[in-house]
């Protein structure tokens, strides 16, 4: 194929994925970013963002990330839809396989993110879309006035339980451990809200519905191994993600989790080749330090193309 390379193409266009691209497409590289469905990333399902400075009073997550597509438009950024199957590394270039077309490439910036994990209970698939639902912010309003329940003891459970509670008569918050993980502010406004209502050490064994949606849940106690039945109309997954980087198992070096092993200046296992966001391993997984890698992989590519001119 005789396309002229591009110097930088970042595979994903979340929050790190659009930093990556601001900071690329300003230093005037040829930049291209492939995304596989929205830009935006999981942003797009938050509801409001209140801890990405710069906002004070809260920003609603899909309007902060048309701002950052805008701010990418400004300085030109070309985007690209479809789905990245393959990264080959040929040295100085990289080829990336984006639904069968090859795409060259001096360096690859990975911000693929994470996505939701699943529980793995009977039921849990069969229900998917009919009362089973991993995204609070995107069909919480169906649930008008029914009782749900949400899985999980995270900022993001913590959270939907909260907007749940918009809607639904009833939101059982159901952990299992007796201590939640979610931020002190959060778990504060949980405990300040009349709907919701925290069911310690128990987990979830089975989902029961039928055609028309779920009718209940099976809960068990984790102390006693005691069971009981539970009525909810909908069922809301929040126990964390899983990273989106499955599709380079044979390629880059990742964790056992899953997560791709960069250095600090977010370097994968091959030259020129960087991770950025959700998607490396590390620590703390915020819009803020998305945005922070974002920049660094950035600047990273851009001394890669210095040094090796
Ligand atoms: P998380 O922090 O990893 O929490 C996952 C929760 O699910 C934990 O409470 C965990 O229980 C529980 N869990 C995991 N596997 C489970 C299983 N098989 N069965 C039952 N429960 C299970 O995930 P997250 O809440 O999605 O957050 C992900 C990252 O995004 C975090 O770094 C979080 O701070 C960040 N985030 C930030 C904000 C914000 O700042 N506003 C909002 C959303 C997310 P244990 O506690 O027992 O492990």
């Amino acid at each position: 194929m005789s396309q002229q390379p591009y110097d930088v193409l970042i595979i994903g266009g979340g929050p790190a994925g659009l930093t990556a691209g601001l900071y690329a497409s300003r230093a005037k590289l040829r930049t291209l970013m492939v995304e596989r469905m929205i830009l935006g990333g999981q942003v797009m399902t938050t509801t409001k963002v209140e801890n990405y400075p710069g906002f004070p009073g809260g920003i609603d997550g899909p309007d902060l990330m048309v701002r950052f597509q805008e701010h990418c438009q400004e300085f030109g950024l070309e985007v690209s839809y479809g789905e990245v199957e393959n990264l080959i590394d040929r040295g100085q270039l990289k080829a990336v396989v984006v639904d069968g077309q090859e795409f060259l490439t001096r360096t690859v910036i990975i911000t693929t993110g994470a996505e939701p994990r699943k529980l793995g209970i009977p039921g849990e698939t069969e229900l998917t879309g009919r009362g089973v639902s991993y995204c609070a912010t995107c069909d919480g309003a169906f649930f008008k006035n029914v009782p749900v329940a949400i899985v999980g003891g995270g900022d993001t459970a913590a959270e939907e339980a909260l907007f749940l509670s918009r809607f639904a008569s009833k939101v059982h918050l159901l952990h299992r451990r007796d201590q939640l993980r979610a931020t002190k502010i959060l778990q504060e406004r949980l405990h300040a809200n009349d709907k919701v209502e925290i069911r310690w050490n128990t987990e979830v064994e089975r989902i029961e519905g039928d055609g028309r949606g779920v009718h209940a849940i099976e809960l068990r106690d984790t102390r006693s191994g005691k069971k009981s039945p539970l009525k909810v109309e909908g069922v809301f997954m929040a126990i964390g993600v899983v990273p989106k980087a499955h599709f380079l198992a044979e390629v880059l070096e990742l964790t056992e989790e899953g997560y791709i092993l960069t250095d600090a200046e977010c370097r994968t296992s091959i030259p020129g080749v960087f991770a950025a966001g959700d998607v490396r391993k590390k620590i703390l997984k915020q819009i803020a330090t998305a945005v922070g890698d974002g920049a660094v992989a950035a600047i990273m590519a851009e001394k890669y193309l210095m040094d090796e001119e």
